[in-house]
């Protein structure tokens, strides 16, 4: 049983879980940064701990503190959210050893996930199709070997990547050399491990994800997935759940490939299997082994609150539905509204003078701003999630569409501008986008 639940994170996602915490009749206890005091979900939880001051490290990424906020107020369990501690594997043993609850997978999942190569091979292992590539680590002297079998042109990846840091394409075997010792150095500066690998590059891929649940004990559903392929700089911008791009056949066919690894792994949690998609095959990239961002419009095409799951199977109680039990309803998009410039993408903190979220059916705003808010310069400039539900994806732009024009930011720079652009282009509305479609558009219609 879980009575007390810590949130050991800020913004929209805290608020996210403390929602359904509450919902579950779990007690909240919130913890923020000084820069955080006038938060919202300081201000919504049953009981709030000052963690330290506004630099990330000292405050959000700071277990110890954590571990003694949750002594302090006899929280038996911690939501890591995203981001911050929510795939770091000490702070799941930490937890452990101190008898309270991870709300996530276990922490030998956390670290068979997070290394890149061991990844890949747990996948193959698992039955889950992975990008033509390297067998492990390549070194500089057996690099042109493994490309020529591999075929041009390929990608040299970071092994400990992350937020597509130390990625570098080799067209042909004369760009080889240059590709793999820029890598290799970026890679060191950036993660501290020179370590790289290869893989097939795909020309115009889709970024298409499964959503997946276990119950650690040997079950696991899978709610579908998200196609997220129109990004900026690897980050996402807009999600839509069902993807464009695949029939029901598909969905089901990838779905099913996905649950039935988890059940082999006895995985614990929610997680995503991320896949590059291109001419009807999925290549393996990643697991992300906790939720994320974009896991409402998951929620908005089952009825399935991931996080209410997330915290059953934490708690040993079990899934609240059996696969069969799943019905994939109607259409969803979400659009991260973030404080930036919609062109330059500059970050643009300050305070917001005036602030109405839409509304109506088929609307669901995750934010923690409102009028008056502060955006401190410290975090992530994401400062709410817009998500639209229609019973079709043309009902669904529709809708997206009269949302935009409700929506009030004022006295800072948002996103919304860019997404009132992107609903009225051809491309969006034929569905027809891959991953570099966003910065090509960018690119040609920036003054
Ligand atoms: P990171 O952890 O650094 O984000 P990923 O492996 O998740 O690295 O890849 C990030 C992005 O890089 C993908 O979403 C895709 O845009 C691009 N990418 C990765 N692998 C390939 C590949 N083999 N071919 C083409 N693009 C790729």
């Amino acid at each position: 049983m879980i009575t007390k639940v810590l949130i050991a994170n800020r913004g929209e996602i805290a608020l996210r879980v403390l929602r359904a915490c509450k919902e579950l009749g779990i007690a909240t206890v919130a913890v923020h940064s000084t820069a955080d005091a006038d938060a919202m979900h300081v201000r919504l939880a049953d009981e709030s701990v000052c963690i330290g001051p506004p630099p990330s490290r000292d405050s959000y990424l700071n277990i110890h503190q954590i571990v003694a906020a949750c002594e302090i107020t006899g929280a038996d369990a911690v939501h890591p959210g995203y981001g911050f501690l929510s795939e770091n594997a000490k702070f799941a043993e930490i937890l452990d050893a101190h008898g309270i609850t991870f709300i996530g997978p276990t922490a030998e999942h956390i670290r068979l996930m997070g290394d890149k190569i061991t990844a890949k091979k747990t996948a193959v292992e698992l039955g889950i199709p992975v990008v033509p590539g390297s067998d492990g680590e390549v070194k500089p002297e057996n690099a042109m070997e493994i490309a020529r079998k591999i075929g041009f042109p390929v990608l040299i990846k970071a092994t400990a990547g992350g937020g597509g840091r130390g990625m570098k394409v080799a067209k042909t075997p004369a760009d080889l050399e240059e590709a793999v010792s820029t890598a290799r150095s970026e890679a060191l500066a950036a993660f501290g491990n020179d370590a790289v690998y290869m893989e097939k590059y795909l020309g115009k891929p889709r970024h298409i994800e499964v959503q997946v649940v276990g119950d650690g004990a040997g079950n696991a559903i899978h709610l579908g997935e998200r196609d997220c392929s129109l990004q900026r700089r690897h980050q996402k911008v807009w999600e839509e759940a069902n993807s464009p791009a695949l029939n029901v056949e598909q969905r089901m066919k990838i779905g099913q490939i996905c649950a039935d690894a988890m059940k082999k792994m006895k995985y614990r949690g929610a997680g995503t299997v991320e896949f590059l998609y291109e001419d009807g095959e999925f290549y393996f990239i990643e697991m992300n082994t906790r939720l994320q961002v974009e896991h409402p419009i998951t929620e908005a095409i089952t009825g399935i609150d991931l996080v209410h799951e997330q915290i059953r199977v934490a708690s040993g109680a079990g899934l609240s539905v059996t696969q069969e039990e799943i019905e994939f309803s109607g259409h969803a998009i979400e659009c991260r509204i973030n404080a930036e410039d919609p062109r330059t993408f500059v970050p643009s903190p300050g305070t917001i003078t005036h602030f109405h979220a839409p509304g109506g059916l088929g609307v669901r705003v995750d934010s923690g701003a409102y009028q008056g808010y502060k955006i401190p310069p410290y975090y992530d400039s994401l400062i709410g999630k817009l998500i639209v539900h229609g019973r079709t994806r043309v009902e669904c732009m529709m809708r997206l569409r009269r949302v935009l024009d409700e929506f009030v930011i004022d006295g800072i720079k948002t996103t919304l501008p860019l997404f009132q652009e992107l609903i009225s282009n051809q491309d969006i509305a034929n569905g027809d986008y891959d991953i570099h479609w966003l910065e090509n558009y960018l690119a040609k219609t920036s003054v």
